[in-house]
């Protein structure tokens, strides 16, 4: 049996062990934003060796007044910079923002969850929760 995780106030389960044969379909795809409060910038930049202002021309873009992680196109699809798809990973797993931490548990999805269905294999409604 896989361990499943679940969350208070959600309606479906997620199984992590489907991430191994996903190829990072959160982190590709269409494209969006991913955002990074202050504190996350700078423990991103700690990690990545960089200054923090050499990180954010690097690596991000303002939307708003908010900063997001910049994408590169590949095909038809855009995915995070930070996506590995040589080990279908995120290359700063350890300093990854909340945002993609609280995938696939977030608000936006509890009612939606035939759009999360679509995007995230990992995903089981409650009453399948013994698979
Ligand atoms: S979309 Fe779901 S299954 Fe795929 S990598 Fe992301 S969390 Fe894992
Ligand atoms: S920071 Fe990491 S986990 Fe978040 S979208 Fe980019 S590659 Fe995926």
């Amino acid at each position: 049996m896989s361990t499943l995780m679940k969350e208070d106030g959600f309606d479906y389960v997620f199984n992590p062990s489907a991430c191994e044969e996903c190829a990072g379909r959160c982190c590709t795809g269409e494209s969006g934003y991913i955002y990074v409060s202050k504190a996350e910038i700078e423990a991103i930049a700690k990690l990545l060796e960089l200054d923090v202002k050499e990180f954010m021309r690097e690596y991000l873009f303002k939307k708003m007044y908010k900063y997001s992680i910049k994408e590169r196109k590949n095909g038809d699809s855009y995915e995070c910079v930070f996506y590995d798809a040589a080990t279908n990973g995120c290359s700063i797993y350890d300093a990854r923002p909340l945002q993609c931490k609280t995938f696939p548990f977030w608000d936006y999805y509890k009612t939606r969850v035939d759009e999360l269905k679509l995007e995230c294999p990992g995903i089981l409604d409650k009453e399948d929760e013994s698979v």
